[in-house]
């Protein structure tokens, strides 16, 4: 097992690997930026080192300086987290070549799932349905009229290498598409370095669901049954749920089985997610595979009893699967709400500041996982989610309940929050009934951009 990990990654997720380190009896060290320096991760690890500016070119993707601070400090693996460098490539192919272990699946998976149109072909293969479009780059607007025209308008223009719900655009006619397909490329090249675009079907409200899976080096994958993250603002996921109210027994299974599938063909080790959408007849498709630890991932914690991050390092570390599929018994209802320091009545504007005055809920059937506190100033440069808060209960309605209680307790003064959005729906009938889909938020806060 590793003696030392170094965490290249900040706030909530630095935080919850640290801990999962401790209990493993592994020492840390957390890479912070200038902009961290007070953050509670960098209070909390065994040591913490100063890799850069605020700017995340500077600091948190900045590949060299994180390795130094990992060969300074002695460490033998790097967690990366989510986002910054959790899914690059040559990041953990740089690790491998320094003798560092990366904490996560091997360079070449990351590269293949990394490029959404290979990674449709591969599920496609595999039998796995996809949804209808290119299953190569499109290179130019004939192609893209071509394709438009075959499969029917709306479609939707992807980044190959997109993420983070950006570098979308929704079309509904020839001409929007030809205005669209030329800024795309270009926005994709500027936002991920490669302009490769992809047309796929716009389903119409669907409900996105994800099933999480792990390997090991063995060739064993299991799954650890899905979640429904269909509440989304601008294509990003603000609560997540298991289960997922629309799947019966039969259609989890073909579902987790896909998944498991997908994950073999390309021979997967570590945690991952695989992404399909569901449209309104509840045929489901492939969207994409996430090759990292996600935001959500406590949901499954929480439904299986499994520490994923746990799960994680002993995958890197080479050792076996320990968990046999017939052994993961899912249990209870869970929610999750992400609390971003945003205005949900202002366009979801960032709110960064600092909090005067904090109070976190507590109690039965509760979960916080949160960097913030009081008298902590959130740094304007990186992603507004300042914790989650997980509920579970034996039902669902009882989920909401708890839910409704702690987000009544939950005071994070004097910034705006999504907390008030997240209190009118819970009191929604159709959350409550469970009819919700992607389109659900449309009606608190308007249309969604992008939708051309
Ligand atoms: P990213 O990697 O940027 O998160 P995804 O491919 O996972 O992108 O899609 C994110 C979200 O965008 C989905 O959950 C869904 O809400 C929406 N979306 C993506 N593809 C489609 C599609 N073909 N039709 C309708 N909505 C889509």
């Amino acid at each position: 097992m590793f003696k030392k990990i170094l965490i290249a990654n900040r706030g909530e997720i630095a935080l919850r690997i640290i801990r999962a380190c401790k209990e493993l009896g592994i020492r840390t060290t957390l890479a912070y930026s200038e902009a961290d320096r007070d953050s509670l991760p960098v209070q909390i690890a065994d040591e913490a080192i100063c890799i850069g500016e605020a700017n995340p070119q500077n600091s948190y993707l900045n590949i060299s300086s994180i390795i130094s601070a990992a060969e300074i400090t002695d460490a033998d693996a790097i967690h990366p987290g989510y986002g910054f460098l959790a899914e690059n490539p040559h990041f953990a192919e740089v690790c491998e070549s320094c003798g560092i272990k990366f904490i996560g699946p091997s360079a070449e998976n990351i590269r293949t799932m990394g490029n959404k149109i290979e990674a449709r072909k591969i599920m496609k293969k595999k039998g796995i349905p996809v949804i209808p479009g290119s299953l190569e780059p499109v290179n130019n607007k004939e192609e893209a009229l071509n394709i438009a025209n075959r499969i029917g308008y709306p479609v939707i223009i992807k980044a190959a290498a997109g993420g983070g719900g950006r570098g979308m655009r929704i079309c509904h006619s020839d001409i929007r598409l030809i205005s669209a397909f030329i800024t795309a490329q270009s926005e994709a090249e500027t936002a991920f370095g490669n302009s490769s675009v992809y047309i796929e079907k716009y389903l119409e409200n669907p409900r996105h669901i994800e099933i999480q899976i792990a390997g090991d080096n063995f060739g064993n994958i299991i799954y650890l049954f899905e979640r429904e993250c269909s509440i989304q603002r601008r294509h990003q996921k603000l609560i997540e749920e298991t289960p997922s109210l629309v799947l019966n027994a039969k259609l989890r299974r073909m579902l987790c089985d896909y998944a498991v599938k997908g994950a073999k063909a390309i021979n997967y080790s570590n945690v991952g997610t695989m992404e399909f959408l569901m449209d309104k007849e509840g045929k489901l498709y492939f969207i994409e595979m996430n090759t990292r630890i996600q935001v959500e991932h406590t949901i499954t914690e929480e439904l299986t009893g499994i520490d994923l991050i746990k799960l994680q390092i002993k995958l890197a570390a080479g050792d076996r699967l320990d968990i046999k599929q017939e052994d993961v018994k899912p249990r209870g209802h869970i929610i999750e709400f992400r609390i971003n320091a945003e205005d949900p009545e202002n366009n979801f504007l960032p709110s960064p500041g600092t909090i005067d005055f904090l109070h976190l809920p507590a109690g039965f059937g509760v979960r916080i996982d949160t960097h913030a506190y009081q008298g902590y100033k959130i740094p304007p440069y990186y992603d507004s989610m300042i914790g989650k808060m997980i509920v579970k209960d034996k039902t669902r309605k009882s989920a909401i309940e708890i839910a409704k209680r702690c987000l009544d307790e939950f005071m994070v003064e004097p910034l705006k929050t999504t907390i008030p959005l997240y209190k009118k729906i819970l009191t929604d009938e159709n959350f409550v009934k469970g009819n919700y889909n992607t389109g659900f938020l449309t009606r608190y806060t308007g249309p969604e951009v992008g939708n051309e």
